[in-house]
């Protein structure tokens, strides 16, 4: 036990979860990271995050296609650290497809790790803050969460979904010191962006380079890719007492794309 705070992030071996759980152990937090991958490559991963703070790293790999598995990283996390004070559903996967031909186990899986694996860990780790009357939920939406792209059907409803759980857990847990909010990232250059880039291109017919240029920084009026540093940055600062009045909200960082 100890009185440090713990962030758990769900999808954190990889991409955006792997930068924020980088930026939460730099500030000293207890962090739990979480995802698939090589056991040993995410040791070491474990152990390069473990190095950049005072609190400790721990991984679970607890696969958001399962409630028991879900409920048990929560619960797990609580009776090592004491607390799960930030919690962030970030675990993602995308499939780019037109509808009539989009995969229904695709579309499951994508409802179930982007929306559903989110309903499960606040469901989980919402008593043990409202207990202690304190608490930040910081869902990894998606400028998908308030546009659509074609061929992206199971992703953008997954995430529109996401944006109308947060706004409703932070109305049933305004008074108790938790704060629930979004953020809708534009285009990061992680793996999961890498491997859309052959889909998009096969799908809408272009080469590669095509989908980079005139697809994907062609929605971001800033033609640059956003950073995970940026939205771990975003993501710190909603954890902090500073935020402690911004609940139900989408915080979009998507170099402008949504303006237009
Ligand atoms: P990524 O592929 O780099 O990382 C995804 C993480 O989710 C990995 O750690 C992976 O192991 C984990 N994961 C996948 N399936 C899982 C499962 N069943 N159980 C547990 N973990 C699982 O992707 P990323 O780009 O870092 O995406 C992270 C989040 O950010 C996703 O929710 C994604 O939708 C969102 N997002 C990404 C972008 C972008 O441009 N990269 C933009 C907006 C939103």
């Amino acid at each position: 036990m100890s009185a440090r705070r713990t962030a758990l992030i769900t999808g954190s071996t990889s991409g955006i979860g792997y930068g924020i759980a980088a930026e939460f152990a730099r500030k000293d937090f207890n962090v739990v990271i979480n995802g698939l991958g090589d056991a040993a490559e995410i040791e070491e991963k474990r152990q390069a995050l473990s190095k950049l703070g005072q609190g400790e790293v721990h991984f679970d790999g607890a696969n958001m296609l399962a409630p028991d598995e879900i409920a048990a990283l929560v619960s797990g996390a609580e009776q090592r650290f004491g607390s799960v004070d930030v919690v962030i559903p970030n675990a993602g996967i995308q499939h780019v497809e037109k509808i009539d031909s989009f995969p229904v186990a695709k579309w499951d899986a994508i409802i179930g790790i982007n929306l559903t694996s989110a309903f499960h860990l606040i469901r989980a780790a919402l008593p043990g803050m409202k207990k202690r009357q304190h608490g930040r939920i910081i869902a990894m939406a998606s400028a998908h969460a308030l546009v659509a792209s074609p061929y992206k059907s199971a992703y953008v409803a997954a995430k529109h979904g996401l944006l109308g759980l947060v706004k409703t857990v932070a109305l049933e847990a305004a008074e108790s010191g938790i704060t629930a909010n979004a953020i809708c990232p534009g285009y990061v250059e992680t793996p999961l962006v890498r491997d859309q880039i052959a889909d998009t291109a096969k799908a809408r017919g272009m080469s590669e380079e095509e989908v980079v240029q005139k697809v994907i920084l062609e929605a971001q009026p800033t033609k640059q890719f956003v950073q995970v540093e940026q939205i771990a940055a975003l993501a710190l600062f909603l954890a902090s007492d500073a935020a402690a009045q911004i609940t139900g909200s989408a915080q979009v960082i998507d170099g402008g794309w949504t303006a237009h």
